[in-house]
């Protein structure tokens, strides 16, 4: 069920339990303001998670109330991750899902890198 991107957070949700090493990833990056982690359902040959180690439920909760250092610094990790990966010379895509619309199912902020092959317009366009 999509989640709604409001808070309150739910510290049960299961990017929590990855951050308290509750349960395991694929760890791929880890500084003091980002971890990242391969997709459990990987989307292109290269899936990758990013999250802020603090409670953000959504994109819109992160932006409004994340201090500036963690923004600037979990914007950069986002990026850095990316280089690591290799995808800075042939390209990546990054969403953020943010609210039901958007179909976001984790309530813990994150930025999805997929990445590793041609990924072809942005949004399939809705039939008429
Ligand atoms: P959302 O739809 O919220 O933007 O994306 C959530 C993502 O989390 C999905 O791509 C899904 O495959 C991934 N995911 C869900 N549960 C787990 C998990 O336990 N481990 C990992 N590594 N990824 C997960």
């Amino acid at each position: 069920m999509p989640v709604s991107g409001k808070p309150p957070y739910d510290d049960q949700n299961i990017f929590a339990k990855i951050l308290r090493g509750e349960i395991p990833c694929q760890k791929v990056f880890e500084d003091d303001y980002a971890l990242a982690f391969n997709d459990i359902n990987p989307q292109g040959p290269i899936h990758v998670l990013v999250i802020p180690k603090a409670p953000y439920v959504s994109y819109a909760d992160f932006a409004a109330t994340a201090p500036e250092t963690l923004i600037a610094n979990f914007s950069r990790a986002v990026a850095a991750v990316a280089k690591q990966l290799g995808l800075e010379e042939t390209g990546y895509r990054l969403i953020a899902n943010m609210g039901p619309d958007s179909h976001q199912m984790v309530p813990h902020y994150h930025v999805h890198i997929i990445g590793g092959r041609p990924l072809g317009h942005m949004i399939v366009p809705l039939k008429t």
